[in-house]
């Protein structure tokens, strides 16, 4: 039977992991992606993560991997299909069928990025309709394009689109924003991002490469609707947590994240919460390192309980 085993791999799970194996825990991380790191492989640029300015997304993963694998951590790919806590115990089902059995859990599955739920959108997703900027951007090269959305990562994706496409359309349904004051201050003096306050994408239309957004726009107080084309369409409203399998095992949020606090326990023994996934106020990369670091001190503490 394994001591701990981590679910995911984004930073609160890696950094987890290489607490873990210091601590000398027999601990395999599930990860179920093509690469490590969770939501940051999609991050163009990540500029207030402490001693690595302006590194890119991609790079950061790497770095945390390779870190890992320093440590010789073991990465089982097979997805997770469900938990059950038989106390001393939680068993593991996994998509093969096997199941796999373990003193501890600590759930580090982070979220998925969220939909706008208006008419086209799933017809065109992929097809114009994006939710990563680094991932298409480049098939916009001198295209118009719209972002919606006024978080951070709305705001880095009209950064990013700005320096390939030829207009960026920022609709936003309010006129601040959620994301940072310097990342917002830099969108506004972009001269190629035109900001829409008050606006809302309420259907998408037309055809893949030309699509026909229709805006509900405040003007001068006074609502308006109108027709905005461009290439291609980046959504980033915001990010659901992925807690399906654990649903009905642990206590979830009305959101559907974990409900932990920071020594990541939930509300069953031995099943333990760490980064995005669980209920907090700030989601980053940072906090989500710190969570991982923190969480395996508790973990640690509730396995000597059980092994006493
Ligand atoms: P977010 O901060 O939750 O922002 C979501 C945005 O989408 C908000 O502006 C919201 O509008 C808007 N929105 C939500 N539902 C909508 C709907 N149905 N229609 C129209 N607009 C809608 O999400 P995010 O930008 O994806 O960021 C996710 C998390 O990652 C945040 O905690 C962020 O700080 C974090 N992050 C961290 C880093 C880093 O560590 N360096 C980098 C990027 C992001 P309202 O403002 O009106 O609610």
């Amino acid at each position: 039977m394994r001591d701990l085993v981590i679910i995911g791999s984004g930073p609160a799970g890696l950094s987890a992991a290489i607490y873990a194996k210091r601590a000398m825990m027999d601990v395999v991380v599930m990860e179920k992606a093509a690469f490590s790191g969770g939501q940051i492989v999609n991050t163009e640029k990540v500029d207030n993560y402490l001693g690595m300015p302006g590194i890119s997304g991609f790079d950061m993963a790497m770095k945390f991997r390779e870190h890992a694998d320093l440590f010789e951590i073991e990465f089982d790919d097979r997805e997770v299909m469900s938990l059950e806590d038989h106390g001393d115990h939680k068993t593991i089902s996994l998509e093969d069928g096997t199941d796999l059995d373990t003193r501890a859990v600590l759930v580090t599955t982070g979220a998925r990025h969220r939909n706008l739920g208006v008419p086209g959108e799933e017809e065109f997703a992929g097809a114009g309709v994006s939710y990563c900027a680094t991932c298409d951007g480049a098939f916009f090269r001198n295209k118009e394009v719209a972002v919606v959305g006024g978080g951070n990562i709305a705001l880095e994706d009209a950064l990013y689109l700005s320096k390939m496409c030829s207009k960026v359309h920022l609709i936003h349904r309010r006129d601040e924003f959620r994301g940072e004051k310097i990342l917002g201050a830099q969108v506004l003096e972009t001269p190629n991002i035109e900001f829409h306050p008050f606006a809302k994408v309420t259907e998408i239309g037309g055809k893949p490469g030309s699509l026909e957004l229709k805006i509900a726009e405040q003007v001068n107080g006074t609502p308006e609707e109108h027709m905005l084309l461009v290439s291609g369409m980046f959504i980033a409203v915001g990010t659901v947590p992925l807690t399906d399998f654990i649903e009905g095992i642990v206590e979830l949020d009305e959101a559907g994240y974990v409900k932990a606090g920071e020594t990541g326990q939930t509300s069953v023994p031995g099943i333990f919460a760490a980064g995005d996934v669980r209920t907090k106020n700030v989601r980053q990369v940072a906090t989500a390192v710190g969570d991982g670091a923190a969480v395996i001190h508790y973990v640690e503490e509730y396995l000597n309980r059980l092994l006493k």
